[in-house]
């Protein structure tokens, strides 16, 4: 792993998300490694030559946050980089940020797949208008360790329980569905005691993780190679319509709150 430390003059981006105005990532990588990470076309930018996984670039920036300049902003920590990636615990750049933030009258938003969060909660009590998501796409620790080296799942849904129990508004973000893999209903049965609201995406497949994901099925889930092969190379959507019905009459029938985060423009030719 190559630890770079850079200096930046500000840890807010303007955001091109729905749902944010500025983005804060206070590391470039994530040595969580997931194989499907959309965020692997960072390294292209920053002229890392090693594999996505294998460097982290910590940001360090010595200009407090300009907490006027958020005031009624959406905040997104960790859009492209999970902000509590392992190298926190050394580096604390993102507890440093949230420590900022507790003044702040912005909305801030988390994302992360990692138990580390936990280590936070006394300031993450104390940030007025705050969310944490935490994303789980399957219940299966072998399926989740196939794909990424992020906590277990165990532990992150632990990591929502303490959440919640300390009021702390939470999202579980089922994401991304692997067709067939992803049983959402069984995701939300175990967790719906510690969740406010629950975010799908499909699975995206780009280059350069597409090629790996198909052998993947191909090898460990052989009968369902021609359903991903409808979907991913021929690109028949049908499967993700006839999913997201599912997930809106689920939900609405379960009375769960839920946003809907499927992009079907983008699995089209
Ligand atoms: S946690 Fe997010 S940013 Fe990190 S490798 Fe996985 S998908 Fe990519």
């Amino acid at each position: 792993m190559k630890v770079n430390i850079i200096n930046v003059h500000n840890y807010l981006s303007v955001s091109k998300l729905p749902d944010s105005d500025f983005v804060i990532n206070p590391y470039i990588g994530c040595p969580h490694s997931c194989k499907y990470c959309y965020a692997s076309f960072m390294k292209k930018f920053t002229n890392h030559c090693e594999n996505w996984g294998d460097f982290i670039d910590v940001k360090i920036c010595n200009t407090p946050i300009n907490l006027k300049k958020i005031k009624n902003k959406k905040i997104f920590l960790g859009s492209v980089t999970d902000c509590y990636n392992d190298f926190e615990k050394e580096f604390k750049i993102t507890q440093n940020i949230l420590k900022q933030l507790i003044n702040s009258d912005a909305e801030i938003s988390i994302s992360t797949k990692n138990k580390l969060i936990i280590r936070d909660i006394e300031i993450l009590k104390n940030i007025k208008n705050l969310t944490v998501c935490i994303s789980i796409n399957t219940l299966d620790e072998t399926f989740k360790n196939d794909m990424d080296k992020a906590s277990s799942i165990e532990d992150r849904i632990k990591s929502l329980k303490i959440l919640h129990e300390n009021k702390i508004k939470t999202v579980c973000f089922i994401s991304p569905i692997f067709p067939i893999l992803t049983d959402f209903k069984s995701i939300i049965e175990q967790t719906k005691n510690y969740c406010d609201e629950y975010w799908f995406e499909n699975l995206n497949l780009r280059y350069p993780y597409r090629i790996e994901i198909l052998n993947y099925i191909k090898n460990k889930h052989p009968n369902l190679y021609p359903l991903y092969k409808n979907i991913f190379i021929d690109n028949d959507i049908t499967f993700w319509q006839n999913l997201e019905k599912e997930i809106t009459n689920y939900c609405l029938s379960n009375k769960i709150n839920f946003k809907n985060y499927f992009y079907h423009e983008k699995i089209k030719k």
